[in-house]
């Protein structure tokens, strides 16, 4: 079966096709373009260029294009891309200007271009379906709740690879099972004996999960992805009375404190520097006092959101670092389990010397597990599509 992946910014269409039978999967091509003002002379591109390279036998050859789409209106989960996802990506288009407008002209693209081509949209807030209201409430009058303003937590697809590798690594085969099935068959009930996961997604933009059973409990990312953790310029968490303060003190615009709060916030707006976590700690270590704290305020945050949903679930029997600083930065992986023998959680200094590369980094007498698990979301996807497929 071959799925391609659309990943649409709103100037850039990239993409990977991959062959997938049974579990194997293989990557037959990738490529992209930049400065994209129109998808469909890129589509049309690709297409031509899949085909003249002998990867597909026409357009129609393939089985299945997987859009991750961020966040809709009333809709989550893994389901066809149609009108109904066209409709919740309109819905809340104000709260994800840069993505949902770009996958809504993509998947319409596709439709006109590949007509009888599966398209399936795999949203980043799909593992948190299963929250609680009392875990996705914000405090607010029930006038802004009904507009959907909520916790939707994102980097879904790349939070429920780890649920499910970190299971199969602790040989919790039963967990592994119940993370490939959820987005076909839901949660179901789960009565063996618990494995609770703390995944720390620790990128440009980042975010920590609390996974039990394979089933997320929370995220720290809420309404939108600018929540939580510093990301590379974009907020995080702010007390909401900030902004209207700042808007009277030096009299912002709305428009321009979102675009502060977008582009100059974040580990940029703390460090003066850079938005590149590898800029951040060369000038920490060359002495610059606002790197320094750019860097100590992002290991702050994750250890704040990682402390929540461990005292959340009871327990944590795994710590995942995963994504561009997780799977690379072993200085900050290790900063950020300091002073946790007493939980039962000690870093082994040699295994966690590992970059990009699977592996377990705590020591063998750890109770907690500390993992590096790489990310590969676009493979990621391309699974989520072929299951939605077979389930169908
Ligand atoms: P991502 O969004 O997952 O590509 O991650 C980007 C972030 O990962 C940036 O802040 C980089 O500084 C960091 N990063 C990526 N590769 C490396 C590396 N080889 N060593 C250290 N940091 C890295």
């Amino acid at each position: 079966m071959k799925i391609l992946i659309a990943n649409l910014g709103s100037t850039s269409f990239k993409y990977c096709l991959f062959t997938m039978s049974g579990s194997s999967q293989e990557l037959l091509a990738k490529g992209g373009f930049e400065r994209v003002t129109e998808y469909t002379p890129c589509i049309e591109e690709m297409l031509q260029t899949l085909t003249d390279d002998g990867h597909l036998s026409s357009p129609d050859d393939l089985d299945a294009v997987g859009f991750k789409t961020v966040l809709g209106k009333n809709l989550s989960g893994c389901v066809e891309a149609d009108d109904r996802v066209l409709e919740a990506l309109d819905g809340f288009k104000e709260v994800a200007p840069a993505h949902n407008p770009a996958y809504a002209e993509g998947i319409r693209c596709f439709r006109d271009k590949l007509p009888k081509v599966t398209r399936v949209a795999l949203f980043e807030t799909a593992f948190y379906q299963w929250m609680t209201p009392a875990e996705y409430s914000y405090a607010l009058p029930k006038a802004w709740r009904d507009l959907g303003i909520r916790r939707y937590g994102f980097h879904g697809a790349s939070h429920k690879f780890v649920a499910e590798r970190s299971a199969e690594l602790l040989g919790r085969q039963d967990v592994a099972e119940r993370v490939r099935k959820l987005y076909i068959d839901g949660p179901g009930t789960f009565d063996a004996a618990p494995l609770r996961v703390v995944s720390c997604h620790l990128g440009g933009s980042s975010s920590v999960a609390g996974i039990n059973n394979g089933v997320s409990i929370g995220a720290s990312m809420g309404f939108s992805p600018q929540s939580g953790l510093p990301q590379n310029n974009r907020i995080g968490d702010l007390d909401s009375m900030a902004i209207p303060y700042v808007s009277k003190m030096l009299g912002l615009p709305i428009d321009e404190i979102e675009r502060q709060l977008n582009k100059e916030s974040g580990l940029l707006g703390l460090s003066g520097v850079s938005n590149d976590l590898r800029d951040i700690t060369e000038a920490m270590d060359a002495g610059n006092p606002d790197a320094k704290l750019a860097y100590e305020a992002l290991i702050d945050s994750i250890r704040h959101w990682a402390g929540s949903f461990l005292f959340k679930m009871g327990g944590m029997d795994a710590l995942v670092f995963t994504a561009g600083i997780g799977e690379n930065n072993p200085d900050l992986r290790a900063r950020v389990c300091a002073g946790l023998q007493d939980l039962g959680l000690t870093i082994d200094p040699e295994a966690n010397q590992i970059r990009g590369a699977e592996a377990v980094i705590s020591t063998p007498d750890s109770k907690i597990k500390a993992i590096v698990i790489p990310a590969n979301e676009e493979l990621v996807i391309a699974r989520e599509v072929l299951r939605f497929i077979q389930a169908k």
